[in-house]
């Protein structure tokens, strides 16, 4: 079942790309044709106008008011994980892109949002943080890849993988079947996210001491920090979150 419905989402992904490669490149949100092929499908203007989040929390991406300090309030005490890069705000034209990968299946939206996360990627490397050994998809039980035929996190996790050349570890975390979390309160989400997510091997020691968990967006922080904990409790030193946009 789990083939199956991640080999529907990664075909449909192909018929879509091959289709694609058929016409001229154009602007993701204005539609304008490209001169030449962009890896994000951006024009230089609409680029240039996405919600960056520039100025953010080093371990949660919360946006902070200034520079004076690198940490929001609840952070300062219990950081939600070592190092969060989300490169855009849940707002607007990041908002649609997240959007029309999430629910359109559209891969072209999914390489806009992964190309401004290589971005933030290469910019912290290039400063001399260390990348992670390896990505971990956010998981989606198997019953909802069924269902949707597509898996966003993982594919967006695999965008990074190839760009970064970082291995993807997809088998270490399980989701288990439940309603989506959107639909939940945050008291609900956080009772949930203790019984949704769960170690694939429970008790079995991880062999990485420096991980990045990837998922589309980042919202309480609920999960991710559930998440955080099983991966640091399996013995991972360094836990990092990689998604692309953040919501306030
Ligand atoms: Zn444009
Ligand atoms: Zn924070």
């Amino acid at each position: 079942m789990y083939r199956f419905s991640q080999a529907k989402g990664l075909s449909q992904a192909v018929v879509s790309a091959a289709y694609n490669a058929l016409l001229p490149d154009t602007c993701v949100l204005c539609e304008q044709i490209l001169k030449h092929p962009q890896p994000d499908h951006l024009c230089p203007y609409c680029r240039l106008a996405l919600p960056y989040n520039l100025i953010s929390c080093i371990t949660c991406a919360m946006p902070l008011q200034s520079t004076a300090t690198s940490y929001c309030g609840p952070c300062i005490t219990k950081p939600l994980a070592d190092q969060a890069l989300v490169p855009l705000l849940h707002q607007r034209e990041a908002a649609y892109l997240l959007h029309r990968f999430k629910f359109q299946k559209s891969l072209r939206e999914g390489q806009a949002l992964a190309q401004a996360m290589l971005q933030m990627i290469n910019t912290m490397h290039a400063a001399g943080q260390p990348l992670p050994q390896c990505l971990i998809p956010t998981p989606t039980s198997w019953q909802q890849r069924l269902l949707k035929g597509f898996d966003h996190a993982q594919i967006l996790t695999r965008l990074l993988s190839k760009e970064a050349n970082i291995p993807v570890k997809a088998h270490l975390l399980k989701r288990n079947y439940g309603p989506p979390q959107r639909q939940k309160t945050r008291a609900q989400r956080l009772k949930l996210a203790h019984s949704t997510y769960t170690l694939r091997q429970p008790g079995k020691r991880i062999n990485y001491q420096h991980v990045a968990v990837v998922d589309d967006v980042l919202t309480t922080g609920t999960t991710a920090r559930h998440i955080v904990q099983l991966l640091r409790k399996a013995g991972v030193e360094r836990v990092d979150l990689w998604c692309a946009t953040r919501a306030t």
